[in-house]
């Protein structure tokens, strides 16, 4: 699968004064690779804070300071960030944070750990958006936080209720934890994102099908499995 280029900085900067100009956002703080916002088009009484980063930045080290890994999880930060750089660079041009808990209950500790105060009471008002798996999440997109969240222990038993008779336990696990990130960064970028060009990611990729068959190939892309 061959990606779009990294989306142009200075062309997202001039969408952004456009929509400042409109009165649609307003800029919190700038500096040369990333710019912060207040997204006033969002529903409901608080704007939507998010920051866009220069993609041509992104790299090991932004990514690593990206991921956040509940701290009864051991899994290593630098493997999941070496990986993520196999991605599409756009994909994490508004991400907030790649989040990994054991379950739902775990997300206060993220938000008490890296949410800034002054906007803890704004985001525990909107619940994460949109789950794989309803009565179970494995994962989830928090939109107005721009955080894609992997539940990790739903996760194992998924996987250990669909361990295939050729894939044995630990690739099953390994599966469903990289398809789950996959899955939700793909909503991020799709969803999270208002100058992605629509050129090279058509709307129609943004739908739960499309999410689901691209974090499949992705896998297969990234693992060659
Ligand atoms: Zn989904």
């Amino acid at each position: 699968m061959k990606y779009p280029h990294a989306m142009n900085f200075q062309a997202l900067k001039r969408g952004i004064y456009e929509e400042v100009q409109k009165g649609n956002m307003e800029i919190v703080h700038a500096d040369a690779d990333s710019i912060t916002v207040l997204d006033f088009t969002k529903s409901g009484d608080d704007p939507k804070e998010f920051t866009f980063t220069n993609p041509k930045t992104i790299d090991v080290r932004w990514l690593r300071r990206h991921i956040w890994i509940h701290p009864s999880i051991s899994i290593l930060l630098d493997d999941i960030a070496s990986t993520l750089m196999e991605m599409d660079p756009n994909t994490f041009i508004t991400m907030r944070h790649l989040v990994i808990l054991p379950r739902l209950e775990n997300l206060q500790d993220y938000i008490q750990n890296m949410i800034p105060t002054k906007q803890v009471s704004s985001l525990l008002n909107t619940a994460p958006l949109k789950c794989r798996n309803k009565n179970q999440p494995i994962g989830q997109l928090w939109n107005h936080a721009n955080c894609a969240i992997v539940y990790l222990d739903n996760v194992k038993k998924v996987a250990a209720e669909t361990v295939h008779e050729n894939l044995g336990a630990w690739k099953s696990f390994h599966m469903c934890t990289w398809e789950t990130i996959f899955h939700e960064l793909r909503h991020l970028m799709m969803d999270c994102n208002p100058f992605l060009p629509e050129q090279d990611y058509p709307v129609h990729l943004a739908s739960e099908e499309a999410v689901e068959a691209f974090c499949e190939e992705e896998y297969e892309r990234i693992f060659g499995y």
